[in-house]
């Protein structure tokens, strides 16, 4: 699909982005927002158009309220408060988006396919999905990042892989240790000043229903296991609030592994048959928890590549362009 000519395929990408943030705006000019005026009707979800950007979330009463896109959904938060949902795909179809309550409770939203995440392409040469992961240096970033410590725990309930909480905090610690170490084999040094903190086992669950919607968060940043939507092997939920100047303030961010549809080993071996790799898919989560958002196809040796494979554990250290991005934002 890509072209040879880097710049081409950049220009496009950023004219998908502006025509996305020009319908939102049009959206919100022209649809209704005020109360008893056609905002936030019912009971049950929303879409986009029944909360359109623009709209006040005071006035809609639409604090709480589900709103979908294409499959994803989040929960409205207060005001102040932005909400990315990411879901990891075996297909490779990208679902998730952003919605963001400024302090006065209008809505916005980033529809972008690659949840809100601006992606950036450097490469040209051999067709892109022929590229090694070092040899290719797109990324996409997401407008948030942790500025200090991501604290975290794990849910107690069952976890990927029937693993142990010890197991499974092992799994998950080398995973969320490749991003704030910026682990690679392209022999890039350690970019993230960030760091991350395992705290206990905890009776909190990761804020994401069985559709893979974020629902309101609690507080408490969780790694756990469930039942999500068929189709997608992990959701990860985040939440930021706005820093003048951005990246967003990282506040809280859950991680669910959908263990009613799919396998999970941590040690994929010959024997492997239709399992998902834990570290792989944890490392591809913690990218997003870190700030990293989606790439799609051409770009399958990176980290951040928006489905999984079965059996393989090449996402487990980042590519040159995974590095790349989280050199924007650290
Ligand atoms: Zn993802």
């Amino acid at each position: 699909m890509t072209g040879r000519h880097g710049p081409g395929r950049a220009g496009r990408v950023v004219a998908a982005v502006v025509l996305a943030v020009t319908v939102a705006a049009g959206r919100g000019g022209d649809a209704p927002t005020r109360a008893g005026d056609g905002c936030a009707p019912g009971r049950g979800p929303l879409t986009v158009d029944d909360l359109p950007a623009g709209s006040s979330v005071l006035e809609c009463a639409a604090v709480g309220r589900l709103v979908t896109h294409e499959g994803a959904g989040v929960t409205v938060p207060e005001p102040g408060m932005k909400v990315t949902v990411d879901t990891l795909a075996v297909d490779g179809s990208r679902h998730g988006f952003t919605l963001e309550v400024a302090a006065d409770g209008t809505v916005s939203y980033d529809l972008a396919a690659d949840a809100g995440s601006e992606e950036h392409t450097h490469a040209a040469g051999p067709p892109a999905a022929a590229r090694a992961a070092c040899a290719d240096s797109a990324y996409a970033v997401a407008d948030h990042k942790e500025y200090g410590t991501y604290d975290w725990w794990i849910g107690d309930g069952p976890l990927p892989g029937g693993l142990s909480p010890a197991d499974a905090r092992r799994a998950f610690e080398a995973a969320i240790g490749t991003i704030t170490g910026t682990r690679n084999d392209c022999g890039y040094g350690d970019a993230v000043g960030a760091r991350a903190a395992y705290h206990s086992v905890t009776h909190h669950e990761a804020d994401v229903d069985g559709g893979a919607h974020c629902t309101a968060r609690d507080g408490v940043s969780v790694w756990d296991a469930g039942n999500l939507s068929g189709g997608v092997v992990a959701t990860t939920c985040s939440w930021s609030r706005p820093v003048p100047g951005g990246p967003d303030w990282l506040k809280e961010a859950d991680v669910r592994f959908n263990t009613g549809d799919y396998t999970f080993t941590n040690n994929p071996g010959d024997h492997c048959a239709n399992a998902y790799d834990i570290r792989s898919v944890a490392t591809h989560e913690a990218g997003h928890v870190f700030g990293l958002g989606h790439v799609g196809a051409g770009h399958e040796g990176q980290t951040m590549f928006t489905n999984s494979f079965a059996c393989s554990t090449s996402a487990r250290t980042l590519g040159r362009g995974d590095v790349l991005g989280l050199r924007r934002l650290y």
